[in-house]
């Protein structure tokens, strides 16, 4: 089922033209010069808006092979405050939340769309005046967004295009998938969902089936780096 062992010789650099220049800009000053394999295998179907399951070991790059193809989309769309949440990104813990959510940081020095952290333990109501304000990228655990979709008016998620599941074998090992049922029913059905993983099993491939389109690329890298 996976696709072939690919390698990999190109440059973030190469990418000029394609990707916002901020965005390629920011990858050097974070000190990256070259896309791991998932990044460079994966960011081609990404910017196509396709659905797909992205499978590599941990450490292999997976956060920046979601993160850029989505902040560039993000501003093709011209995603403003008003228009609201363009893209969910759910993690299985509170810590993964929190390191996605620097690195995105990151990835958004100088572009101009709003981001926030929702997980459990912070002050709900510091992130419903955010949800008010206008949030495009929310990155939070499974409980918390749920949470908010229920009961935050001012959760704008309309115009939603990107569904992020990251880590998904995690997710669902913290016993997560009634959450997740429940945040894809709030979302609108035409959008981009993204499965990546460490490892592909029957529940993982179950969890992609009720969040995907059907017939998903499935991008499995064997031994990355
Ligand atoms: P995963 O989610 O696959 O476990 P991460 O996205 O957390 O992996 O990345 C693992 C490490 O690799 C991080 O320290 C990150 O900064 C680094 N990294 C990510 N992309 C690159 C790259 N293109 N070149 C070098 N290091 C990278
Ligand atoms: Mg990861």
């Amino acid at each position: 089922m996976c696709a072939e062992h690919i390698i990999s010789q190109s440059r973030f650099s190469m990418l000029e033209g394609k990707i916002d220049s901020r965005i390629l800009r920011n990858l050097k000053d974070m000190g990256f010069e070259k896309p791991t394999q998932i990044q460079a295998i994966t960011l081609p179907h990404m910017l196509l808006d396709e659905d797909l399951i992205g499978a590599a070991k941990t450490g292999s790059g997976k956060t920046l092979a979601f993160l850029v193809p989505v902040v560039d989309k993000l501003i093709q769309m011209k995603f403003t405050k008003e228009k609201g949440v363009g893209c969910i990104i759910i993690s299985p813990t509170r810590e993964l939340a929190l390191q996605t959510n620097e690195v995105l940081k990151m990835v958004l020095r100088d572009i101009n769309l709003s981001y926030g952290l929702f997980v459990g333990g912070e002050k709900k109501l510091k992130e419903t005046l955010l949800l008010q304000k206008g949030v495009n990228i929310v990155v939070g655990t499974p409980g918390r967004i749920l949470d908010h979709l229920k009961s935050t008016e001012k959760f704008k998620c309309h115009n939603l295009k990107i569904l992020i599941l990251d880590e998904a074998d995690k997710l669902l090992e913290a016993g997560f998938q009634n959450h997740i049922e429940g945040i894809i029913k709030k979302l609108p059905k035409n959008r981009q969902t993204v499965l990546f993983s460490a490892t592909i099993d029957d529940k993982v491939e179950n969890l992609a089936r009720l969040a995907l389109r059907s017939d998903p690329k499935l991008i499995c890298i064997q031994d990355d780096k």
